[in-house]
């Protein structure tokens, strides 16, 4: 047996036996630490205990075409998630949640999104999708298609279909893609999110002159701007000077299990 069909096959087995985490990590305004919502980011737990991380097996799923089933796995557990924490009056969306690129391939994959979030009551604004730009691979996982006008356009109707089914969308990782200016150009993205990258170098003079026109444009076009890997005051300080205002990151809070998060949304709404 290949290693992929090995992968396959315990991946499906998970799916199965609902060894899939989701984990919950704040989003904060950064200006009064209110929370805006959380970023939904998937853990896979093996039989013998160990834990995987999306990094790893995420790339490897896309390979193989497989992350429809993943994202469509976490979208179901996000809203139940959602819709469980309603039903028990705690506060806990808005929830945004990551899509492999290999969706703008897929027909209909936004509105079987709807489906899925309609089955659990879950409205439009309580969900939103996280995009990025660095897959680049066909869903049958045999042809690469890489950054081709063709695969970026099948990206743009994604982001459109999504729209259109009344969703916010974020662009993810910002500034680590090579062809965001156009999608940006082509998508009107609800939200930016600055990598982690370009945050963690804040306080480089040329690491900092980009941050703040990046800033600047994201407002002119209307976008809010969320600063991922947040970890210093010094970073909190410079992205607040230049009207970044929300962020995410270790300084707040690293990703939580759901009962954790509530615990965190509580906590705040008691201090204030
Ligand atoms: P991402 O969407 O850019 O998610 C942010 C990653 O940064 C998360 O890693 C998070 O735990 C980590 N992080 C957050 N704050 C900090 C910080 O202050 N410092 C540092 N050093 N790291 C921080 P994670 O959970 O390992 O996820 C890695 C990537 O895997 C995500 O990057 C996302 O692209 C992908 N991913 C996660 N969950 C899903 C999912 O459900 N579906 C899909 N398709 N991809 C997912
Ligand atoms: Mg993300
Ligand atoms: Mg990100
Ligand atoms: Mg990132």
């Amino acid at each position: 047996m290949d290693y992929r069909s090995e992968l396959e096959i315990s991946f499906r087995e998970a799916l199965n036996n609902n060894c899939l985490n989701v984990l919950y990590q704040p989003q904060v305004d950064m200006r009064t630490e209110e929370p805006k919502g959380a970023e939904a980011l998937v853990r896979w737990k093996k039989e013998d205990g160990t834990v995987l991380s999306p990094a790893y097996f995420v790339p490897a799923l896309e390979k193989m075409g497989l992350t429809t089933l993943l994202d469509e796995a976490v979208i179901g557990i996000v809203c139940r998630d959602i819709c469980e924490a309603k039903q028990n009056g705690f506060p806990f969306s808005p929830v945004s949640v990551n899509l492999s690129r290999l969706h703008a391939v897929r027909r209909n994959a936004a509105k079987s999104f709807r489906e899925i979030a309609e089955r659990c009551g879950v409205e439009r604004p309580e969900l939103s999708f996280e995009i990025t730009e660095t897959a680049a691979q066909t869903e049958d996982g045999t042809e690469e298609v890489s950054e081709t006008n063709e695969e970026d356009k099948k990206m743009m109707l994604l982001a459109g279909a999504l729209k259109g089914e009344g969703y916010r969308i974020a662009m993810d990782d910002y500034g680590m893609g090579s062809s965001t200016l156009k999608l940006l150009q082509e998508v009107p993205f609800d939200i930016l999110k600055l990598d982690r990258y370009f945050v963690r170098r804040i306080g480089d003079p040329r690491t900092d002159i980009i941050l703040a026109s990046t800033i600047g444009m994201a407002g002119a076009l209307g976008m809010e701007v969320i600063a991922e890997g947040v970890e210093t005051e010094k970073q909190i300080r410079f992205l607040l000077d230049h009207r970044c205002r929300y962020g995410q990151g270790y300084y707040y809070s690293g990703p939580l299990p759901k009962e954790e998060y509530i615990r965190w949304r509580l906590e705040y709404e008691k201090d204030v």
